[in-house]
């Protein structure tokens, strides 16, 4: 993809602090780091969010993504990290190259992941199953 910024890290084009690398992924540190060692991990081919995502693009990523969460804490952190995919605008997603976050934590950091909660309707909670299950 000719404007992604991502596929211009994996082809060489703009630097990055390279972290791993084999012939399905590519991993590098986040230039604006939630907290300080928090790594990228991207499949070499373009898609944009996890749905359109190969299975074996999605294996190899997952696999390195934990590669990458075990490298951090036995280097620095402490066993704690957060793994995030934003997928699509509303969720908060900046590149159009699928990714997923791999975050160190620390005590006392700054990084706050929790989410408010919304309450379901009475009923309200097998109705939103089964419309999502019509579609498995
Ligand atoms: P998103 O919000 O799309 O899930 O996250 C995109 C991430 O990519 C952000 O955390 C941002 O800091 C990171 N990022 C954006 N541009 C660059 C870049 O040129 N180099 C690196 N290393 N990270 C980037
Ligand atoms: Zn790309």
């Amino acid at each position: 993809m000719e404007d992604c910024i991502f596929c211009k890290i994996i082809d060489g084009k703009i630097p990055a602090a390279k972290i791993y690398e084999d012939n399905k992924v590519f991993s590098f540190l986040d230039i604006m780091p939630a907290n300080k060692g928090h790594c990228l991990v991207v499949p070499r081919r373009h898609s944009v969010t996890l749905i359109e995502m190969s299975e074996d693009d999605l294996v190899a990523t997952v696999k390195a993504a934990k590669k990458i969460a075990s490298a951090l804490s036995l280097s620095f952190g402490n066993g704690s990290f957060n793994i995030v995919m934003n997928n699509g605008k509303e969720a908060g997603q900046l590149v159009n190259h699928a990714h997923i976050h791999i975050i160190p934590r620390f005590q006392k950091d700054r990084l706050r992941i929790k989410w408010s909660h919304v309450k379901y309707d009475d009923n309200e909670i097998k109705e939103y199953a089964e419309k999502i299950r019509k579609f498995i």
